[in-house]
């Protein structure tokens, strides 16, 4: 394929993709197909001579389409949002386009002073504290990673080390300890076992906030049994039900522990870039890590994770001695260093273009609005008697149907089974809620009110019978 055909190519993919998102909310959200079915439909091995990118487009229509769950239509409502915009769609396309991989700053000037800038712009417009500027004259700064799981997990390897590392003495793995909530992202459980750091997981109080006299609680009783606290992972925004963690009480039992304090914001810290939401993040002053996907709320097409150090100097200190050599002209932030792949893609490009074409103001209004249509649900489910409302915070909300859990657990499978709409069931203070979390960018009011009249309708049939 030479430049001309590309410029046919590319062009005939970005109408594809326009008319694609121009009519998602036509498409059924939950596809029909049966596990196995691309079996059948593909060949056993891949072609011997090339094909025409045409004929790809059509088997995409015949083959991959109907497999889809669309997760940009509007009746999307389950997990968390996964950013998608057409200027993150274009720096996508641009960053892999020019292509070439990040490591030092003379691999590729503009690719690493860029991500240096993009950090500093998304730490003042969030209000994040000023010793994660990389610009700062200090320890701290940050650089984007590729997911909340590996930034926890890079935050938990660096908590050990650093434990190792004030101690004086490697700590055998069977002594270590750490502790995040019973509501965390299962990752944060993950990040234990991949670091052989047992997470304790604690119960958080009655909304879903774990708090300092549980955590201080489980401290002096590992302590006691000669067990050695080494980090903290605490969360803004649980992927059940957005609660938030009390992270003053939490840093300052970590401080006077001298604890590690890891904060997972993967999906609320967008909500940051609005002053009126910032109250709920007291305490971030005295965090050591913070951690928030602009791949989820702000904008920015998957990968982009951007994690900051208040300290840089453990992280960096996990490196060979070859990487530690390889160092950055004057004093430039070493970011190559504080992560666990050698090489970088150049994915602040996508967030220079989703930060410039949007502007803070203009993602500052679609969280607003995602807030109001998720606030709006809830006073339609509060203004039918048959239902509640149990949790709302941000743009994810839990209802159920008043009564025993089986008819939740009806609803929901009927929802499921329905395929119109997608939510899904959730555990909340032992009883069956069903979450609903504003996804979509496309969701307009109408949408929240087809969605719950849908849910509604279902519900009808469970409560006649
Ligand atoms: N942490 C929280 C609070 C989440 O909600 C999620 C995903 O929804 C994750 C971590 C995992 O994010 P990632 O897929 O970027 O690893």
């Amino acid at each position: 394929m030479d430049c001309d055909e590309f410029r046919k190519f590319g062009k005939f993919a970005v109408d594809y993709l326009a008319n694609y998102l121009d009519t998602i909310r036509e498409k059924q959200v939950l596809s029909g197909v049966k596990p196995g079915y691309l079996e059948e439909r593909l060949p056993k091995r891949s072609p011997q001579n090339g094909e025409h990118w045409k004929d790809i487009f059509e088997d995409m229509d015949k083959h991959i389409v109907p497999g889809l769950t669309h997760w940009h239509s509007p009746s999307f409502h389950a997990y968390m949002p996964t950013a998608n915009s057409f200027p993150g769609i274009i720096g996508e396309l641009m960053l892999s386009g020019i292509g070439g991989c990040t490591t030092t700053w003379d691999s590729n000037p503009a690719s690493y002073e860029l991500e240096l800038k993009m950090m500093d712009w998304l730490v003042k417009m969030m209000g994040l504290p000023e010793y994660f500027l990389n610009s700062f004259d200090g320890l701290g700064g940050g650089c984007i990673q590729n997911s909340a799981s590996e930034s926890t997990l890079l935050a938990l390897l660096t908590a050990k080390h650093r434990l190792s590392k004030i101690s004086g003495q490697t700590i055998s793995d069977k002594f270590l300890v750490a502790y995040s909530s019973k509501e965390a992202n299962s990752s944060v459980e993950k990040a234990g076992l991949l670091a052989s750091v047992p997470m304790r997981l604690l119960e958080p109080d009655h909304n879903g906030s774990l708090r300092g006299d549980t955590l201080l609680k489980a401290i002096e009783e590992d302590k006691a049994k000669g067990y050695v606290p080494c980090c903290v992972i605490a969360t803004f925004g649980t992927t059940g039900t957005c609660s938030f963690d009390n992270v003053e009480e939490l840093a300052d039992v970590c401080k006077k522990q001298n604890l590690w304090l890891h904060i997972d914001a993967a999906y609320a810290g967008t909500s940051l870039i609005c002053p009126e939401f910032r109250p709920l993040m007291e305490g971030i002053e005295k965090v050591d890590s913070f951690n928030f996907n602009p791949h989820k709320w702000m904008k920015v097409n998957s990968d982009c994770s951007a994690l900051w150090f208040k300290d840089t100097t453990y992280v960096q200190q996990m490196n060979a001695d070859g990487d530690l050599k390889n160092k950055n002209p004057d004093k430039l932030p070493n970011i190559h260093l504080w992560q666990i792949p050698n090489s970088r893609r150049f994915r602040a490009l996508k967030l220079w273009f989703v930060l410039r074409i949007h502007g803070v103001q203009g993602l500052q209004a679609h969280v607003r609005k995602q807030v109001d249509l998720a606030r709006y649900f809830a006073d339609l489910v509060s203004s039918d008697e048959r239902f509640e409302v149990c949790t709302s915070n941000l743009g994810v909300l839990t209802f159920r149907m008043k009564g025993d859990d089986c008819l939740t657990k009806e609803l929901v499978e009927s929802i499921q089974r329905n395929k119109k709409l997608f939510l899904t069931p959730y555990n909340h203070n032992n009883r069956l809620v069903i979450r609903f979390v504003v996804c979509s960018s496309f969701t307009e009011k109408s949408d929240i009110q087809n969605s719950w009249k849908h849910i509604q309708d279902l519900g009808n049939h469970i409560v006649k019978r």
